[in-house]
């Protein structure tokens, strides 16, 4: 159920990969089980090895003084950083197809509010999704600063976001995440995952950020 963000700090170089919430092969037939392992036990984990690294590069460089190679870590900070928080996410934000449940009133009422309908939303969505330009993410997020939601279209893990924005739903459409199903059909698989919402997650997470907590699951 819900933790509350972690207060504990996280010291540089000391993140985790969090376990998957259900077996790999819960996601069947939507994400097979050899695509959602490979995924989560080696490209996630290596987002979260590569920030390590890069904190852990950049804690170095303050003892020594040496910037020479800032640029280059501190876009491996926001790259891997991104990816691994965004990951983090999207664990949580899948079902077994049918164990999602229906979008709840929170939810609801707030897409009703901002995008006129829930067939807007899902349109909107849907078609943000297939049409990141190379890799990314389409992301339902709340804005606290504008208490609304808006529908953003990540490049890679960290391009094109509004500041200071939580995301509350997300889809990966990195090849890496439907390939091995789809080949290179992401709208098909973009309709499928669809299925695979889980809306009591999404309902939890809306509700937290607008009582300005993040509801980080890492
Ligand atoms: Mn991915």
């Amino acid at each position: 159920m819900y933790q509350p963000i972690n207060f504990i700090p996280v010291y540089p170089g000391q993140h985790t990969l969090p376990p998957l919430p259900y077996p790999y092969n819960a996601l069947e037939p939507v994400i097979d089980r050899e695509s959602l392992k490979i995924h989560h036990d080696i490209l996630h984990k290596n987002y979260v090895d590569n920030l390590n690294k890069a904190e852990l590069a950049l804690a170095s460089s303050r003892e020594t003084g040496n910037f020479e190679f800032i640029n280059y870590w501190e876009n491996q900070l926001a790259y891997n950083g991104s990816g691994h928080i965004l990951h983090s996410i999207y664990w949580t934000i899948m079902a077994p197809r049918g164990r999602g449940g229906q979008p709840r009133e929170n939810t609801l009422r707030m897409i009703n509010w901002y995008f006129g309908d829930f067939n807007n939303f899902e349109n909107q969505f849907k078609n943000a999704a297939k049409k990141v330009e190379a890799s990314g993410w389409a992301i339902l997020i709340y804005h606290p600063a504008f208490n609304h939601l808006e529908i953003l279209q990540c490049e890679k893990h960290q391009n094109l976001t509004q500041w200071g924005c939580i995301p509350i739903l997300v889809c990966d459409v990195w090849e890496h995440a439907y390939y091995l199903d789809y080949q290179n059909d992401r709208s098909r698989f973009v309709d499928s995952w669809w299925e695979l919402i889980n809306w009591n997650e999404v309902e939890r997470r809306l509700y937290l950020a607008r009582q300005g907590k993040l509801p980080l699951s890492i």
